[in-house]
């Protein structure tokens, strides 16, 4: 599904290189979970794989295509097979939550029925079992703005997976939200990945979520791969080291 090959990333000069040559395969169906302390580059690794970062060197081939050179049309297409839901929602928080998920079509449309918001009666069914789906059937018609973050977040879960991606990614999902709204979340993630066979990356910084939902642990040290294994796998000693100073 994704195969990460020696990928860089540095954002000014060489001395401030965030990744350091990531080498990271992942197939079909994985729930894997990158965790590591702030800085060390959970979020850098992710936009680079939807190209909302370019890499500085290396490849990262999306089904056997590197995607490093995508440009126009071709880069649009990558990013529709590619899920994201982000730390801050980013919903539009004037619009109603219906409209916020329907905008995970928006990238299969076409211009013309995308600028003139020309939904089908299909993607209106689609945004609806969604809602239902993460049990928000009752605020379709609410403005985002005046949801909780956990209902938020839900939101954003429902938008990423209008688009039908291949590929779901997830950037703390949870970082802003109180434990069981929380579980919540990841509990909806995990059950709506599973249903559709998706592929997840999901970045978190609290192990004990991790642990309890990752089908992978992926651990991140100043840019580097320190594990990578099952959850029952991460020591005590090994989270010691991927969150020391
Ligand atoms: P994490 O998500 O694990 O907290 P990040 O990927 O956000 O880590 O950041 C890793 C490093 O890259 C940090 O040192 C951060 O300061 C740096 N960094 C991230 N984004 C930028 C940017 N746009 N410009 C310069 N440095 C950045
Ligand atoms: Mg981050």
């Amino acid at each position: 599904m994704l195969e990460i090959c020696a990928l860089v990333k540095n954002f000014t000069h060489p001395d401030t290189e965030v990744l350091h040559k990531i080498n990271l395969t992942v197939r079909a169906g994985e729930f894997v979970v990158v965790i590591g302390p702030s800085g060390s580059g959970k979020t850098t690794l992710i936009r680079c794989i939807n190209r909302l970062t370019d890499p500085t060197a290396g490849e990262i081939f999306f089904e056997g295509q590197p995607t490093s050179q995508l440009r126009g049309a071709k880069l649009r297409a990558l990013r529709t097979q590619i899920g994201m839901i982000f730390q801050d929602y980013n919903l539009i928080y004037r619009s109603n939550v219906m409209q916020n998920v329907l905008h995970g079509r928006l990238g299969q449309m076409g211009f013309f029925r995308s600028a003139l918001g020309l939904y089908s009666r299909q993607d209106l069914r689609e945004a609806r079992e969604l809602l239902v789906a993460v049990g928000l059937e009752e605020f379709t018609h609410n403005k985002a703005q005046s949801l909780s973050g956990g209902q938020m977040q839900r939101v954003g879960i429902c938008r990423a997976m209008m688009q039908n991606p291949k590929l779901l990614l997830a950037d703390e999902p949870i970082s802003s939200l109180d434990p069981a709204s929380a579980k919540v979340v990841l509990d909806q993630i995990k059950a709506l990945t599973q249903a559709r066979g998706l592929t997840s990356i999901i970045n978190l910084h609290q192990v004990d979520f991790a642990k309890a939902y990752a089908s992978r642990i992926v651990g991140l040290r100043l840019g580097e791969i320190v594990f990578d294994g099952v959850p029952e796998d991460l020591t005590q000693e090994m989270t010691d080291y991927i969150y020391a100073r």
